[in-house]
């Protein structure tokens, strides 16, 4: 079988982490998400996380020069030899271009972009009600997606979870913002490479899980 070497793509709240859980589930490719590495990093306190939380919580983009250097130096660790998949970056084509150099460096190239395509009206609804397990990270929202037992996670058992400080509408109406503008580009840079798989975010989980599930098995 070929190793998987993805990225995903979506606005924020277009599904990445939700379909990212499935994906790891069933392909067992390791899941690189950028925001989860500034969350904990901001949760440790860490410097880069101190630096990272003036931009998150304004819902602009971490300075690519502190980003492309933590993808690149993950990107390195043997784990990922199997597969890998991107979640939250690229995020602009300044890193698309910074990827591309890294795998193939690495000798890690890319071999599909899954989109997860939403119209970005839906979005706010979807961030609002957003939830996290504080011990796992899983993700869920309190119509869409509310774990099977009330109060539980599915994932891990624990009962503590946690709204994302850049949920607040606030922040949310300019991330989707920012990253609208920068997604287009993005789409054309990995349409023209043969990359770009497109799918519909607009309806139920499994449903979009199922036309990812195509496109994996089809590689
Ligand atoms: P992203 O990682 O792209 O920001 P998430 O996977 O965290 O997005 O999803 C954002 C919110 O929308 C979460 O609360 C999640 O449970 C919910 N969600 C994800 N996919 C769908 C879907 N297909 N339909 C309805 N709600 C969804
Ligand atoms: P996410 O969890 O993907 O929604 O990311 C949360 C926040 O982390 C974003 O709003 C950005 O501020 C920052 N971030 C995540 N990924 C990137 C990236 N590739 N480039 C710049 N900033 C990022």
């Amino acid at each position: 079988m070929t190793t998987l070497n993805l990225v995903l793509m979506g606005l924020p709240g277009a599904g990445k982490g939700t379909q990212a859980q499935k994906i790891v589930a069933e392909f067992h490719t390791v899941h690189i998400s950028t925001g989860d590495i500034f969350r904990a990093a901001m949760k440790n306190g860490t410097k880069m996380g101190i630096e990272a939380k003036k931009f998150i919580d304004q819902g602009n983009l971490v300075p690519d020069s502190v980003t492309d250097g933590i993808v690149e130096d993950r990107l390195a660790e043997d784990d990922t030899n199997a597969g890998f998949m991107l979640d939250g970056y690229p995020r602009n084509l300044e890193q698309a271009n910074a990827l591309d150099k890294m795998t193939a460096k690495l000798n890690k190239p890319i071999n599909a972009v899954i989109n997860i395509h939403v119209d970005p009206e839906v979005l706010i609804e979807r961030l609002s009600g957003r939830f996290i397990c504080k011990n796992c990270g899983a993700t869920y929202h309190k119509l869409y997606n509310p774990p099977k037992v009330e109060g539980t996670c599915d994932v891990c058992g624990h009962h503590e979870f946690y709204q994302r400080d850049d949920d607040k509408p606030e922040t949310v109406k300019n991330r989707i913002e920012v990253n609208t503008k920068l997604n287009t580009p993005l789409i054309d840079f990995y349409n023209d490479k043969k990359l770009l798989y497109t799918v519909n975010g607009d309806q139920d989980i499994d449903d979009v899980y199922k036309e990812i599930q195509k496109v994996l098995r089809a590689i």
